[in-house]
């Protein structure tokens, strides 16, 4: 059996379907990624902006959930510990608007669930399903889903740094990530463990 369709069959241990909530806040915030602490990383600094330019980024894939479910994103290669995954690629936008769309209370906005507020006043909106920037590649980073921090559901953490002006958020893993483990980051919000993708 191909890789590929092996994981297209496999099955994935998820939690029960949870109740869908009218309307959520999903504020998102991050530490700071230090140039030492990015050295140290396995990847180097110039791989990690090519693959933010690219959005080619090998060991994540995409997998529908049971129903209810919604997507997640999963990886198709081992990471090891403090490894940067993926960039949490989103517009950059105001802090304002960001919050302006944070309290919108229409019930069918659903942006709310990709704005990520990160230091120094950046945000990034990542609702659109296909980027201005890539428009013919699904980026993954949006579809990481939630897990509380501490539980061993939660093995990334998200991480804001700057290189050549460029401001990011990236995802690192927390631990030792095996094989179609699902990926999940805590996003300082309860309520995100509701949201499907
Ligand atoms: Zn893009």
């Amino acid at each position: 059996m191909k890789f590929d369709d092996f994981l297209q069959e496999v099955e994935f241990d998820v939690p029960p379907p949870a109740k869908f909530p009218r309307y959520h806040i999903r504020p998102r915030s991050c530490g700071v990624l230090t140039d030492k602490k990015l050295r140290s990383s396995v990847l180097a600094r110039e791989e990690l902006l090519e693959r933010c330019a690219t959005q080619e980024w090998p060991g994540v894939d995409v997998r529908e959930f049971c129903e209810n479910q919604g997507r997640g994103v999963i990886a198709t290669q081992p990471f090891q510990k403090g490894e940067v995954i993926i960039d949490y690629h989103g517009k950059k936008i105001k802090k304002e608007v960001g919050q302006e769309i944070m309290n919108s209370t229409d019930e069918n906005d659903r942006r709310s669930d990709y704005v990520f507020f990160g230091p120094y006043g950046y945000c990034a909106d990542a609702s659109a399903e296909h980027c201005v920037c890539h428009p013919q590649t699904r980026t993954l980073g949006r579809l990481f889903n939630f897990a509380a921090k501490g539980t061993t559901q939660c093995n990334v953490y998200p991480r804001y740094f700057v290189a050549e002006k460029q401001e990011k958020i990236i995802f690192v893993a927390a631990r030792d990530i095996s094989l179609l483990k699902e990926l999940r980051f805590d996003c300082g919000d309860k309520n995100c463990q509701n949201i499907s993708n």
